[in-house]
């Protein structure tokens, strides 16, 4: 596939001063970078441009007080967030982070990638996100309780399993959402198990959603290395973050032969040319926190990791990763963008010329939303599926997926990202044509 530089075709921007001032592109942040990604679409809409101006706005924002009482007595106050970019196709959908760098600009951002991937693997949904801004590392487990049930409880007015499903996301897991989950039930006095995904099994959480995000990243990995012509058994691969989505696709690429070479998180950046050992590594994170004093590797400064020489690079951790100057550097292949938002806009041009094939995020890491939908088409019929049942489902769902976004790239000459957001954004424009303004 051969790839041309899309910003010489881009049309200029929404006139600033015809958007809100909250919706105003905010420089080189996440929500500036997505209105970039859109802008790029624009001439592959035909008529359904004139419904552009739809997914430059989010549908709904909700911004909430989460105090709390914390164990020493004191008050607190956190500042949480609830972003419906768009229900046009579906119910709002995608997950909730507490992170303390947390911004409604970033939870914008991830909502409108939410639009975009769920409509990309064609799950009926919209897109939503959450976030609280607060360092969960810093609470203690009760304290950590009351913020989750109190902000659940604050968002409470717009969710709902028809309305907008949270699920996990960075720094929240199965324990959050079944604390969220009770306090919704408790709330409208009905057990009422789908209005979040990646709960615990026992609570009507799905077989094979924990890991599902991290195998959809290995899956198109496999399918984009069979286009590369690379094969996945020697690759060497560089992972940034080894948490959920990271910690599982390095696991997973590793048992299909792959080196694991670099691993990169909060703690540090770690290096081995021979491997390195991931299960000793998972241990090591589980036990100690982060990758930083694995003694059977070699620590690197942290922007030494991009410029390592690898065949396959998955930032699996936070936004805005991939800058243009980092671009110039990478020494890799092909990207799997398991974290959302990893890569800017302006890196995407350079990646581009330098021939490094971008597998983009509202793909890659689409299996955690996709198994999500299983889990709650699973709760709706109270019937549940085997894992072997998710596991061939989520391959098929990932396969169709990445087929038509590499088509669509490949007949327009645009990258997987401009595909797989003509695919997503059709689809959604159809739909809002469809159903027509109200009143
Ligand atoms: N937080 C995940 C994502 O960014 C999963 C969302 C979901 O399952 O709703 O895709």
């Amino acid at each position: 596939m051969r790839l041309i530089s899309e910003t010489a075709c881009a049309p200029a921007q929404t006139p600033a001063h015809n958007l809100p001032s909250y919706l105003q592109p905010d420089g080189l942040g996440p929500w500036g970078n997505y209105l970039q990604q859109v802008d790029r679409v624009l001439p592959h809409l035909g008529n359904l441009s004139r419904w552009v101006e739809t997914l430059k706005r989010p549908k709904r924002i909700l911004i909430v007080d989460v105090p709390i009482e914390l164990d020493n007595g004191t008050v607190a106050h956190f500042e949480g967030y609830r972003v419906q970019h768009n229900v046009s196709r579906g119910p709002g959908k995608g997950g909730v982070r507490f992170h303390q760098d947390v911004t409604l600009s970033e939870v914008m951002a991830l909502a409108a990638w939410m639009s975009i991937k769920n409509a990309a693997v064609n799950v009926p949904y919209g897109g939503a996100k959450g976030g609280v801004r607060v360092d969960p590392r810093l609470l203690s487990r009760g304290e950590l309780e009351r913020m989750t049930r109190r902000y659940t409880s604050e968002i409470g007015i717009i969710i709902g399993p028809n309305q907008d499903i949270p699920a996990p996301d960075v720094n929240t897991n199965e324990q959050t959402m079944a604390w969220m989950m009770d306090t919704y039930s408790m709330n409208v006095g009905a057990t009422t198990t789908g209005v979040v995904t990646g709960k615990p099994v026992d609570l009507g959480g799905s077989l094979g959603r924990k890991e599902a995000t991290g195998r959809g990243v290995y899956t198109v990995g496999q399918l984009a290395c069979q286009h590369l012509g690379l094969s996945v058994a020697g690759a060497r691969v560089a992972v940034q973050g080894l948490g959920n989505v990271g910690g599982v696709a390095a696991r997973l690429f590793a048992q299909a032969g792959a080196r694991v070479v670099a691993v990169q998180d909060h703690s540090g950046t770690i290096y081995s040319d021979a491997g390195l050992d991931i299960h000793a590594l998972l241990a090591h994170v589980q036990a100690y926190g982060g990758v930083a004093g694995f003694a059977p590797a070699q620590a690197l400064e942290s922007e030494a990791f991009w410029q390592l020489e690898s065949d396959i690079l998955i930032p699996a951790a936070l936004e805005q990763q991939i800058t243009p100057e980092r671009a110039l550097r990478l020494q890799t292949r092909l990207i799997l963008e398991g974290a959302n938002g990893p890569t800017l806009a302006s890196a995407d041009d350079i990646l581009a010329e330098r021939n490094i094939l971008v597998v983009p995020d509202v793909i890659a890491n689409a299996g955690g939303v996709t198994v999500s939908y299983f889990e709650w088409v699973q709760d709706f019929s109270s019937f549940f599926w085997d894992e072997e049942e998710i596991k061939r489902r989520l391959v098929r769902v990932m396969t169709e997926a990445f087929d038509a976004v590499w088509q669509v790239a490949d007949e327009r000459r645009v990258s997987l990202r401009t595909a797989a957001f003509i695919v997503a954004c059709r689809r959604i424009l159809h739909t809002r044509e469809l159903r027509g303004l109200y009143p």
